[in-house]
């Protein structure tokens, strides 16, 4: 990594510990999910408001790093009006650029790159996938209520 992409990334971790986006609760949140990373302490919650298969709103709070909280906050950004099915790809991305399965020039990331550093301190990586983990766990939940509301599935 060159040290302007290295300026970038302590900038873009810096300036969203300092200022979280979507920090707070949701008023009317539909799904919702905690994560904890004992290895670290970070402790956050993620709220949804999923209208169909769109994220309509997301909110975080709670306490962490300043990785983990760079990388929740960017998550809200990066989700926030969209689809769920984009939501859970950027997930897959993100984890696998982070765990060096994919390359951060070719995965489809957008400004959620600049977290791609992360990967060369493993022991920061749980700390920037609490987040994913937590909107996943929400989303799953999505589903099982989903299946009730589906009508004529057939069982
Ligand atoms: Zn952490």
């Amino acid at each position: 990594m060159s040290s302007a992409e290295d300026d970038l990334y302590q900038q873009v971790v810096l300036e969203h510990k300092r200022a979280p986006r979507n920090f707070g609760h949701l008023a009317h949140p539909t799904h919702q999910a905690r994560g904890t990373n004992p290895s670290c302490g970070d402790r956050i919650a993620v709220e949804l408001e999923l209208q169909g298969e769109q994220v309509r709103d997301v909110a975080f709070s709670g306490q962490g790093c300043a990785i983990c909280m760079a990388s929740t906050s960017m998550m809200t950004e990066a989700i926030k009006g969209r689809d769920v099915a984009h939501a859970q790809a950027l997930q897959q991305h993100f984890r696998a650029v982070l765990t060096g399965e994919e390359d951060p020039d070719e995965a489809p990331l957008g400004k959620l790159v600049a977290l791609a550093g992360v990967n060369r301190y493993p022991n920061r990586i749980k700390c920037a996938l609490l987040g994913w983990h937590a909107l996943m766990h929400a989303i799953a939940g999505q589903d099982g209520a989903a299946t009730t509301e589906t009508p004529g599935t057939g069982e």
